[in-house]
């Protein structure tokens, strides 16, 4: 499409549909018969009513001829956020869900993580996972992977050539006295995480970054915490790790961190909670804790399959937003077993419940919230809601076409039903087989046959 005006972008494409997403005050905002423009750039260029046509096929120069109409039980919505996946746990994902966490760890998570020094087999399970989390809708993934440094590099290339928006985070462990097979010296953790840092920035991905990762308090010695918490500060970086998980968990690191008042406060000694923090879980955070999550601008990512499935705890997501903590929701997978978001939205509903049987005074989570923690809150919570999020203009065009009658899909609609109910249904009873097509930065990611546009 031609530019007809000196200063405003060239248009990519045109959309005419319903368009839904949460903006920091409505948590759904719908947008019926909205024209969405995105620029060459991948950028939104305006999303207006269908009323103002004219006024924009004139200032974009765009013929409305070239536009692409949604169909009626089509809507276009905000990519999904993971904000907490282990790439590398994905070979087992659906499996080993028969242990607490610590014991979890020693007899499933680390002997797979230790294979990945082959790289073959890395390529193998992050190719799948990748594209696993792109058909289920997640446009922006934070994903732990192993210790190695070249197989972490291989995620980030992987995710880069899938179009997938990703934080890639090398984990650290210089400690780990039940598997010793498993973890680097404090030195060798540092290095690497050098040498990852820079190799990867030096790929000059335009959607994939590193993120500084010790993998949790239990597993690293303070020096390296220290270090890694200075690495990250030194280079403006995400980091990312869990906290307060089980109580087995919080009991290890108080006698490993005697000195430490609590368990945000080992990370907050060495500088690890900034506002590119996500941590995951928090299950157990007292009040304290969370306040000082919103001093510093660290987020949490809730994870409430893998809390289930490891009987980890339940977070009381009410408490979290009202302690004004930015939240996302994350997989975690393998402990949790589903790498879909949506399945995520439907555990943290689930979960929210279950607070409110056991406290009815309790106040539980919309369906519409869950919607806006799965979609803008993600994004807020990896710091990136300045690209990604919602359907602001300027913002990257990471966008799921969602068909909610897509034959042979898992939803049934008896009655001629509002934009409301089809995001309601879609949420609740969606999966892959609706999400049509997936969009990433204005690049069609899903289905997987547009050839890498130069
Ligand atoms: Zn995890």
């Amino acid at each position: 499409m031609a530019n007809s005006n000196g200063y405003t972008a060239e248009i990519m494409r045109v959309y005419r549909g319903t368009c839904i997403h949460s903006t920091q005050h409505t948590a759904v905002e719908i947008l019926e018969d909205a024209l969405l423009g995105v620029d060459v750039k991948g950028k939104i260029a305006f999303i207006e009513k269908d009323s103002e046509l004219d006024g924009l096929s004139e200032k974009f120069g765009f013929s409305p001829s070239e536009i692409t109409q949604l169909a009626q039980h089509e809507f276009f919505m905000p990519g999904m956020v993971d904000t907490h996946i282990h790439a590398s746990q994905y070979s087992y994902a659906g499996t080993a869900l028969d242990m607490p966490l610590m014991q979890w760890l020693c007899t499933y998570t680390f002997p797979v993580e230790s294979r990945f020094k082959d790289l073959e087999f890395a390529q193998r399970v992050y190719t799948k996972v990748v594209k696993r989390t792109l058909r289920n809708g997640t446009t922006t993934a934070c994903y732990h992977a192993t210790i190695h440094t070249d197989a972490t590099l291989l995620l980030g290339q992987i995710a880069n050539d899938l179009g997938q928006r990703a934080l890639v985070g090398k984990v650290c462990m210089d400690r780990n006295n039940p598997a010793k097979y498993y973890k680097e010296t404090c030195q060798e953790s540092q290095e690497e995480t050098c040498r990852f840092i820079a190799e990867l920035l030096d790929k000059k991905y335009p959607l994939v970054k590193p993120v500084v990762t010790p993998r949790f308090a239990p597993t690293c010695t303070g020096a390296l915490l220290g270090q890694l918490g200075a690495i990250a500060k030194n280079n403006n970086l995400h980091i990312q790790s869990h906290i307060s998980e089980n109580a087995e968990e919080i009991k290890l690191v108080k006698d490993l961190f005697p000195e430490s008042k609590s368990y945000t406060d080992v990370y907050h000694k060495h500088n690890l909670l900034t506002d590119k923090t996500v941590m995951a879980h928090g299950c157990h955070l007292t009040d304290e804790e969370l306040t000082l999550f919103r001093e510093t601008g660290t987020s949490l990512s809730h994870c409430p399959n893998s809390n289930i499935s490891l009987c980890s705890g339940v977070l009381n997501v009410r408490n979290v937003l009202n302690h004004k903590v930015k939240l996302g929701l994350g997989t975690d997978v393998a402990g949790g077993y589903s790498a879909s978001i949506l399945d995520a939205l439907r555990r943290a509903l689930d979960s929210s419940k279950i607070l409110t049987i056991q406290d009815p005074g309790h106040e539980t989570l919309t369906f519409e919230e869950a919607f806006r923690i799965a979609t803008l809150g993600g994004s807020q919570a990896l710091s990136l809601d300045d690209q990604t999020g919602n359907f602001e203009v300027g913002k990257d065009f990471d966008a799921l076409r969602v068909n909610v009658t897509a034959p042979g899909g898992p939803i049934d609609l008896i009655q001629s039903d509002g934009p409301k109910i089809l995001l309601e249904k879609f949420l609740n009873l969606g999966d892959d087989r609706n999400i049509v097509e997936v969009f990433v930065a204005g690049r069609k990611v899903v289905p997987f046959t547009e050839p890498k546009p130069e």
